[in-house]
């Protein structure tokens, strides 16, 4: 065999504290090394045509780079590769930059470390064999989850490419939290004027499936070939007939149910259509507060229903979609700010709301026809203080970052509040404006220079009611270095954001990672920021981490964009580094099974005996279940127990 060695400088990012020449000299004296170099950037154009030259000019059977970490560049060395002739499997990377010169400034040690990594990537290499790829028919069908901005874009944009879309919503209506806002930064404009066509598209075009009250329950499959399982809750009222004229919604008697597309501001009825522009524009029953489904009694919607929609045998059911990608675009929730802030009221006052509280008590359509009145007493407060930051960058509660579109509203909130109520006073508390997007910063300025808001800087410390109807807000002004208190009649809280509730499982569902906010994993923060590390899965919006509503609609673009390029490939390849099961070892005990996170593995009956099958394009190559097999019946290819011991034995003769 004869294999060739590729040290790559980085610039100065690995030769800065690795000898890299001296490597690359070293590396010649290791078995079947029949060419070694470095180079200041192998990845660059020149650096990837040296390969291809010397594999020709030196007849390589194989190829070992050095450089940077193989989720960056393997694929481009591989493509170099293949271009060279050979196999792409035939090739080998050393993590020379994340796993030594980046972590280390001692140059000798680095260079020896360097050097090791090599003889082992070498090792493994001298027992590599050609792999090829099986080619396999895609689904031309995606499965979107959660219909917020961003949902709602990536699935326009895919349908209008010709793709089938599956777009699934957990509430009763779409739109997301940008259905409840009243104006919209740094435009001022009205948000369901710019959302509804968006959601009246959605409901006409021919390529789209609309589920809503519906969650995916299971997935399983692999990219291009997904098989997905919604659950549908019940609602109780047949979509077919239900013409959205609201007459049940006038009769019903239970009208203490909880309002939760108003934010708990006020009580609706049990049946119910959330918004007057809702999409589905469907009434649905709240199957906890509805007094024929929880005592039997009552029965009111069914007899004034005119097209006798009303079906209270209504069952959840299950839906099975086949579909080639998914995108996850489920967004976020408020933290709990209520556990978190006793010293705010913890909940206990009535007129300190959430910001998206407020943004309903300013929409026309919310529950005081977009009059700013205090939940207390109904009366229209003068004074408005509003609290940023409840929630984030707060150390002291876990809550390190940044919830990234809270300064922007809080602005937009506070000038809204001076439009409804001309002789009122606002003051925001903020710890730093930041206000980085296109006009965002003019924004703010009008906020405080046309609008007179009072911006204060310094952490709220306390509020309390003043006993005559105020509330005392206390902080530390940080500008003028000296405690304030500032007697309102109203306080906005503008709480941090966390991924969206359940968002931990639906992660698991669908195969992806999640941080400890809730928030989905991208696979490259930088380069990959819509993709994540299960092929196929894809992000928009929110849900990979606060995005104002231009970032969400750009991401969702982006995810549609990504899908569109995967399912018009006429058929995509399956990555051939899988386990392989040896039946003759294999005693049938199942561990591998259970153990699989991706239900690649299934129990056969062979000739009379259960043994391990593992189906190709599922697997992932994980290599749990070859770690896990008591019988060590199970390989996985180019990381063969083989493979592992050489690379073991080569790092003890350094
Ligand atoms: P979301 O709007 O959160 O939508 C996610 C959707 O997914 C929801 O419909 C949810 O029900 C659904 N979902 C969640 N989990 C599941 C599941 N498991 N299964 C199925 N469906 C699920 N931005 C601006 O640019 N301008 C503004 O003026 C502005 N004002 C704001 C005011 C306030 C008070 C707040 C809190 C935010 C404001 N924002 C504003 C930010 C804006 O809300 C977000 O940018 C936008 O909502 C993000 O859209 P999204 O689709 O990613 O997420
Ligand atoms: Fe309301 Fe239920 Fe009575 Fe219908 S049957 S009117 S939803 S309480
Ligand atoms: Fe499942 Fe094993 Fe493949 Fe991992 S390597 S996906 S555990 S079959």
């Amino acid at each position: 065999m004869k294999i060739g060695v590729f040290i790559c400088h980085c610039g100065s990012n690995i030769a800065g504290t690795v000898d890299c020449v001296k490597v690359a000299k070293n590396a010649e004296a290791f078995p079947d090394v029949a060419y070694s170099t470095d180079n200041m950037y192998m990845c660059s154009e020149p650096g990837q045509d040296h390969i291809v030259e010397m594999v020709k000019k030196h007849d390589l059977d194989g190829v070992v780079v050095a450089s940077c970490s193989p989720r960056m560049h393997e694929p481009t060395f591989r493509r170099a590769v293949e271009r060279a002739g050979l196999n792409k499997y035939m090739f080998e990377m050393a993590n020379i930059r994340e796993h030594v010169s980046w972590i280390g400034k001692d140059k000798d040690a680095n260079t020896n470390k360097a050097s090791e990594l090599v003889r082992m990537a070498v090792e493994k290499l001298r027992r590599n064999a050609p792999l090829f790829s099986k080619k396999f028919e895609t689904i031309k069908k995606v499965l979107v989850v959660g219909a917020g901005v961003a949902g709602i874009q990536a699935a326009l944009d895919c349908a209008d490419a010709g793709l089938q879309v599956v777009l699934v919503e957990r509430e009763p209506a779409i739109g997301g939290k940008m259905a409840k806002l009243d104006k919209t930064f740094p435009t001022v404009d009205c948000s369901s004027c710019i959302l509804g066509p968006k959601m009246v598209d959605v409901s006409q075009h021919p390529n789209i499936t609309l589920y809503t009250l519906s969650e995916v329950e299971k997935v399983s499959g692999y990219v291009g070939n997904f098989s997905v399982n919604i659950k549908r809750r019940a609602p109780y009222v047949d979509f077919s007939k239900c013409t959205g004229c609201g007459a049940c919604m006038e009769k019903c008697p239970a009208k203490k149910t909880p309002d939760r597309f108003n934010e708990f501001m006020g009580p609706t009825t049990a049946i119910n259509i959330p918004f007057p522009q809702a999409i589905p524009k469907k009434a649905t029953i709240n199957p906890q507060y509805c007094r024929k489904l929880t005592e039997g009694k009552c029965g009111i919607c069914a007899k004034i229903c005119p097209t006798g929609a009303i079906n209270y045998e209504m069952k959840d059911e299950v839906i099975t979609e086949e579909v080639g990608a998914i995108v996850a675009a489920t967004g976020y929730d408020l933290m709990d700010w209520k556990s978190n802030y006793g010293e705010y009221g913890g909940g206990r006052y009535p007129d300190v709301i959430t910001s998206l509280q407020y943004e309903r008590l300013l929409s026309a359509a919310g529950p005081t026809g977009g009059h700013i009145l205090r939940p207390s007493d109904g009366r229209e407060p003068k004074k408005v203080a509003f609290i940023c930051c409840v929630g984030s960058r707060d150390r002291s509660i876990g809550r390190p970052y940044c919830s990234g579109f809270c300064c922007m509203y809080t602005a937009k909130q506070a000038v809204l509040t001076k439009d409804h109520i001309p002789d009122s006073q606002s003051y925001v508390f903020y710890m730093d404006i930041r206000a980085p997007g296109k006009l965002y910063d003019e924004f703010t300025r009008r906020a405080i220079e046309e609008y007179g808001t009072e911006y204060i800087r310094g952490r709220v410390s306390a509020i309390q009611p003043d006993g005559k109807g105020q509330y005392i807000v206390r902080a530390a002004d940080t500008l003028l270095g000296k405690p304030v208190e500032v007697a309102v009649d109203l306080v906005v809280l503008a709480v941090g954001v966390e991924g969206a509730k359940g968002s931990g499982k639906l992660a698991e569902t669908l195969h992806i990672s999640y941080d400890n906010f809730g928030f989905f994993l991208e696979s490259h923060i930088k380069l990959r920021p819509v993709e994540t590390n299960t092929a196929g899965v894809f992000l928009a919006g929110s849900c990979q981490g606060a995005k104002d509503i231009p970032s969400s609609v750009a991401q969702g673009s982006g995810a549609a964009a990504k899908v569109i390029g995967l399912l018009s490939k006429p058929k995509l390849e399956s990555d051939p580094q899988i386990s392989n099961v040896n039946i003759k070892r294999c005693v049938g005990c199942g561990k591998c099974v259970d153990v699989c996170p991706f239900q690649a593995i299934t129990k056969e009956n062979i000739r009379g005996e259960i043994k391990a099958q593992v189906i190709e394009a599922v697997c992932q190559g994980c290599g749990l279940c070859a770690a896990t097999c008591p019988q060590g019946a199970i390989q996985l290819s180019h990381f063969t127990d083989n493979q592992i011991l050489a690379e073991v034995n080569a790092l003890c003769q350094c």
